[in-house]
């Protein structure tokens, strides 16, 4: 047995190695079998010769050594072109003569499992040509990605970019991620968090899957509660504990700062109730440390009116342990009394909006949906964020969150494929 049954080239043969052991690598030598040329740009045949050039692919390690495949390239005349041109090599990758088709796929196979940069590190290929290569990917296998059929779904809004292109609103800067709930994949991204975005999902996945869609459960985002009417007449449109939590604590929030502003605060109190003040605020009473309680009893001592905020906190999430819509409603409308009372125009706003959708969150106790979900696809999303590379290409980052947090990889794709073909 040689090497030369490790390296299977369709049409071309093997011609010898050379082994540089020290160095680290191995020189493969292979050739045409088939003579003639064709065009690289437009497959005709070429005419005549016009010189060659050596050229060396990287190829499927062998061992643990890199092996490259070394060939010479002929140039010749295309009738179609009118140009001297490179004959083409079928096993060289598209976007890069430097790489063969049989490593490429390797390296493709690895960014589905690491980061762009780990891959680089991994095969010392630099980060833009595994970024080209992961994206092509990635473009493939959306083009052939069908979004399963569900009937419980979660809307979200994701803050995807600081910088505005001119003629975008801080609305553009959001994308909107579909989870299934019951599979707990992210099935769709897309662009804004506008109502086309939402309506783009809607769309794309036609009238009869929206029909079998029986929950969304989503933020009070106007927007989406337009879209969702408008494109799933079956659909029960919940406000669940996460989304409502996630709206109170913004509001809450705001609250906070309003108490700065409004008390004109000395330097000293102001930091204390800046930082890590705003989470303590935000926890569940219960889960403070005594370090972090006796941090907001110190301030609620100086604040009267944080005691009002933590009672409004609490009572807030007590809405949620009730066990009926009727019970949680009484507790919403005690909280609301408070709210009022207290006068904070964020929290105000807040119970009003939702008063005034009360059914939607009552809809959360006939389909008892979690989408504590959305949380943790929210923090993969920050994960890829950070350590990637590339990501302000918005279609990429579309298509990572889809790959990571979702079904667009090799597998499922090629499943649905198989289903499809009834094999
Ligand atoms: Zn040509």
């Amino acid at each position: 047995m040689s090497i030369a049954d490790f390296v299977r080239i369709d049409g071309y043969k093997y011609v010898e190695t050379h082994k540089h052991l020290e160095q680290g690598f191995i020189l493969i030598a292979v050739e045409p079998i088939n003579t003639a040329l064709k065009c690289r740009r437009c497959d005709s045949q070429l005419e005549s010769t016009h010189g060659r050039h050596r050229i060396r692919a990287k190829y499927l390690p062998l061992f643990n050594y890199d092996a490259f495949i070394v060939l010479w390239r002929r140039k010749g005349f295309c009738p179609s072109c009118k140009k001297i041109r490179s004959e083409t090599i079928d096993f060289l990758s598209e976007e890069s003569p430097h790489l063969t088709k049989a490593y490429e796929t390797t390296i493709e196979e690895l960014t589905e499992i690491a980061a762009v940069s780990r891959v680089a590190e991994f095969t010392g290929e630099d980060r833009s040509t595994i970024w080209r290569l992961d994206y092509r990917r990635l473009s493939r296998l959306k083009k052939n990605y069908k979004v399963p059929a569900v009937t419980k779904i979660s809307v979200d809004e994701v803050y995807a970019r600081k910088k505005a292109k001119e003629g975008e609103t801080r609305n553009d800067r959001f994308l909107t991620i579909i989870t299934d709930m019951k599979s707990r994949k992210v099935i769709w991204v897309t662009d804004t968090r506008r109502k086309s975005g939402l309506d783009q999902f809607y769309k794309h996945i036609g009238p009869e899957a929206c029909a079998r869609i029986q929950v969304v459960a989503q933020d009070q985002h106007e927007d989406y509660l337009k879209s969702t009417q408008e494109h799933c007449p079956n659909a029960k449109i919940v406000y669940d504990k996460f989304h409502v939590m996630k709206s109170f604590l913004e509001a809450l929030n705001e609250a906070r700062k309003l108490v700065i502003k409004m008390f004109d605060l000395k330097k000293v109190e102001k930091a204390k109730i800046s930082g890590k003040f705003k989470y303590i605020l935000s926890m569940r009473a219960d889960r403070r440390t005594t370090g972090e309680q006796e941090k907001l009893n110190e301030v609620a001592k100086n604040n009267k009116i944080f005691l009002k905020l933590e009672l409004i906190k609490e009572s807030v999430l007590q809405i949620f342990k009730h066990q009926s819509a009727k019970e949680a409603e009484e507790q919403f409308d005690k909280t609301g009394k408070w709210i009022m009372e207290a006068g904070f125009p964020s929290l105000k706003g807040w119970f009003k909006h939702l008063e005034a959708r009360w059914d939607m969150v009552a809809g959360y106790y006939d389909s008892p949906v979690t989408s504590a979900l959305s949380e943790g696809v929210n923090n993969v999303i920050k994960t890829i964020k950070r350590r990637a590379y590339g990501y302000r290409n918005m279609d990429y980052f579309k298509m990572k969150i889809m790959q990571v947090c979702g079904l667009l990889n090799t597998n499922y794709v090629m499943a649905q494929a198989n289903q499809e073909s009834g094999t």
